[in-house]
């Protein structure tokens, strides 16, 4: 048995072992990646319900790999949460974002941005002074730019999540809480915050036709947001049948594959 247990146990490191070296790989790469220009925002309509025009779009990072294609930020966001490396390719993606976004607006079309915030980012004490900095530089107008931050990136520390809201509000940008439901906050707490918009998470939109609790849910969401004066975004919308739903709960803006799917903005059409 003890041998067993050695063995268990030596398997156990270099198993971790090899998690480390191939995540020590995957940092390097990506450091480099942001070095060499190979990121790339990809952009997602949302639609709001009652007209069926694009309200704004929501910029989503992909890695263009030289051999691997393109590469799903579910791979490379968590790591560079975890080393720190979030905080300089935030803010490439917003710098990014509001590059584009003003270059929209020079070809005549104002059209607002949605940037995901993680917590790192959220937690790093330069924020305010980047999303300043960055809105400055790029002339686009601070009322288009929309922060999208999780539940637990504010919950974490509410009260110095209240200061970084309220200073970076005074600048003019917009909030929204993502992936809403998933996490614990109360409405008590949201009322704390200075946020415009909740998105519904995907995962209560997924089983919306089937499941009771699921309805529920999102309409007990959007009755609480109406009372906070928030806009409702929902999230994963890939079917006629769940906007039909979303649409009865009096969800009002929705995203999803049935809007259309994250695209280059060159290749965007905005109907
Ligand atoms: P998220 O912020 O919840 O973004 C929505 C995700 O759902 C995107 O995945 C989008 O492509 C996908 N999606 C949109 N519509 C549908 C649909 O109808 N059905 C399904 N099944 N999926 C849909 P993506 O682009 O792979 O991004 C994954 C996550 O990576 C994002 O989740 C966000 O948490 C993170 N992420 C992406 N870009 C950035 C970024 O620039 N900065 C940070 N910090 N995180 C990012
Ligand atoms: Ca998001
Ligand atoms: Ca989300
Ligand atoms: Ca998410």
């Amino acid at each position: 048995a003890k041998a067993a247990g050695r063995n268990v146990y030596r398997f156990y490191t270099e198993a971790l072992t090899i998690a480390a070296q191939e995540r020590l790989a995957l940092e390097t790469a990506l450091r480099r990646a942001l070095e060499r220009n190979e990121l790339v925002l990809h952009y997602q309509p949302v639609v709001a319900v009652a007209s069926g025009y694009t309200t704004g779009v929501e910029a989503l990072v992909r890695w263009r790999h030289p051999a691997d294609g393109l590469v799903s930020p579910l791979r490379f966001i968590p790591m560079a949460e975890e080393t720190g490396l979030i905080v300089p390719l935030g803010i490439w993606v917003l710098e990014e974002a509001c590059r584009q976004g003003r270059a929209w607006l020079d070809g005549g079309r104002v059209m607002p941005i949605a940037v995901n915030i993680s917590s790192r980012q959220f937690a790093d004490g330069a924020l305010v002074d980047t999303v300043r900095r960055v809105l400055d530089r790029s002339g686009f107008p601070a009322s288009m730019l929309t922060l999208e931050l999780t539940e637990s990136a504010i919950m974490h520390k509410p009260d110095q999540a209240v200061r970084v809201l309220e200073e970076l509000k005074a600048i003019g940008v917009k909030f929204s809480i993502d992936d809403f439901g998933t996490g614990y906050s109360s409405l008590a707490y949201l009322k704390r915050f200075p946020v415009d918009a909740l998105k519904i998470d995907r995962s209560f939109v997924a089983d919306i036709v089937d499941d009771e609790n699921d309805r529920m849910i999102v309409s007990t969401v959007v009755a609480m947001a109406r009372q906070l004066q928030l806009s409702v975004i929902a999230e994963g919308v890939e079917t006629a049948e769940q906007l039909a739903f979303l649409t009865r709960l009096g969800c009002s803006a929705c995203q999803g594959y049935l809007f259309g799917h994250p695209l280059e903005a060159g290749e965007l059409d905005f109907g």
